[in-house]
């Protein structure tokens, strides 16, 4: 598994205000937006192309367009959503799939209780948006899904992330024979006795959403 911090006074900006107690919702989706997007395009390094060649209005031009099929973007319900724009502005002709996962805490099992993909993910590049990566059950849980429909390769985009639930995913994710990448803005200090990241941000689905609902 390979994790990468971007590293980018941006993207620290944007994340420090997203820390801010005091940014309200609307400000809050703005800005998460807005990085996700810097996130994608670090997170989008290595997606596929072709070359083309096109004509501009003054000679002939060697380039690129992305490959087919297209990557496929998949947002964890309920905060993942809030990430879904940012991503699909950068790559609009990306696919995009829905997971929502539900974790018992008594078992540690997640469940899946939506999905909107394709049955067969055989040589996808696939996107998955999830904008906290706490103890990593669910991430893990929605990697392993998509392992098993065929994926060609994962990388997850995760506003933040803590060292357990990396470790975790780790853990989880070595007997895969599916490349796995993890794009954050930050690698915080801990998780806190109820599984919030340290520092954090809070509850991103409140925090996007207000806090109708959980996330
Ligand atoms: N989910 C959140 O929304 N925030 C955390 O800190 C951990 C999990």
């Amino acid at each position: 598994m390979q994790v990468h911090v971007v590293d980018h006074p941006l993207v620290a900006h944007k994340l420090t205000m997203l820390r801010d107690s005091r940014t309200a919702s609307p400000t809050f989706r703005q800005l998460a937006d807005e990085l996700v997007t810097l996130l994608a395009y670090e997170a989008t390094r290595h997606v596929r192309v072709r070359d083309v060649s096109v004509q501009t209005p003054v000679a002939a031009a060697e380039g690129v367009h992305l490959s087919e099929p297209a990557p496929i973007v998949v947002p964890i319900l309920r905060a993942g959503l809030g990430m879904l724009e940012g991503m699909t502005r950068l790559v609009p002709t990306a696919e995009v799939g829905f997971l929502g996962l539900v974790r018992d805490e008594r078992t540690l099992h997640a469940t899946t209780y939506a999905e909107r993909l394709p049955d067969d993910l055989s040589g996808r590049q696939c996107f998955v948006l999830d904008p906290m990566l706490a103890t990593g059950g669910t991430l893990s849980s929605a990697i392993h899904y998509l392992a098993d429909r065929g994926a060609a390769d994962i990388t997850a985009i995760c506003l933040l992330a803590a060292p357990e639930g990396l470790a975790l995913l780790e853990r989880e994710t070595t007997a895969l024979a599916v490349p796995l990448t993890v794009v954050t803005a930050s690698v915080d200090q801990r998780l806190n006795e109820v599984g919030y990241i340290v520092p954090g941000l809070g509850d991103a689905g409140d925090r996007l959403y207000g806090s109708a609902g959980s996330s």
